[in-house]
């Protein structure tokens, strides 16, 4: 099935009509200049040079004839893969803050264009993908930020790809306690509580090829129990993609 499946209901859409803030820039995002595309040509150039030392399952820095990295050889991940448009802490890092924090939506569609760039001769767009989906937000967090940047990303990138996204295969807890104090025992089964499958969409888990999408990855914990999560109800292989990823 081609186009966008956007369910039966834009989980964002009511929040992102606030009109102020959603203004496209008319800059490069990573170094401010004034131009007609999201990303300047340099600042694409630099995040491209970073491409090749990533471990192709956890997209972390890795050394340059290895594939895999050495975390991933000793605890393999549930996911398969994961590809990142640049590194925590470059020259993106700004815009995604201002994006995730300061309600600038509008970035969304920057990320993804400067990713359809910095990605367009990559054979990743032919691999089969069956489903986009977003890392889901809970109710309370979701009306506290007013709109899931997971989300946002997830139904640009299903369109400008021409795949199917769903946001609603996975829901989300919103799980109560101080998650600052908490060990990491305590973390760890919280974070297990927090996902569930929604039985009406198992048909478009079972025997699918499944992209997560979100904006930062940090230690992959999340995005590892979603993708363990898929698994176990039958998906045939998860990816990541992910705007931005943390060093350990
Ligand atoms: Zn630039
Ligand atoms: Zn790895």
């Amino acid at each position: 099935m081609a186009g966008v499946n956007v369910g039966d209901v834009d989980i964002g859409a009511q929040y992102t009509q606030r009109p102020m803030k959603f203004l496209l820039p008319s800059s490069c995002i990573a170094c401010k200049k004034f131009q007609a595309f999201s990303i300047c040509d340099k600042c694409l150039k630099l995040i491209k040079n970073k491409q090749t030392h990533r471990c192709r399952q956890c997209a972390l820095p890795c050394q340059a004839q290895k594939l895999i990295c050495d975390l991933c050889q000793r605890h393999p991940p549930s996911f398969d893969s994961t590809i990142c448009l640049d590194g925590y802490g470059g020259i993106l890092t700004e815009a995604l803050q201002d994006y995730k924090y300061q309600g600038k939506v509008a970035l969304a569609t920057c990320f993804t264009d400067a990713w359809k760039c910095a990605f367009q001769n990559e054979r990743l767009f032919h691999e089969e993908i069956d489903w986009m989906i977003p890392v889901p937000l809970s109710i309370k967090k979701l009306h506290h930020r007013g709109f899931n940047q997971s989300w946002e990303l997830c139904k640009r990138f299903a369109k400008t790809f021409n795949k199917n996204a769903d946001p609603y295969i996975l829901g989300r807890n919103h799980i109560e306690g101080d998650q600052a104090h908490a060990t990491r025992e305590e973390r760890f089964t919280r974070l297990i509580n927090t996902f569930r499958v929604n039985p009406k969409r198992l048909h478009h888990i079972e025997n699918q090829h499944i992209v997560i999408v979100d904006d930062v990855m940090t230690t992959g914990a999340t995005l590892n129990i979603m993708a363990k999560l898929l698994k176990d109800f039958g998906a045939q292989s998860v990816h990541n993609w992910v705007i931005l990823r943390t060093s350990l």
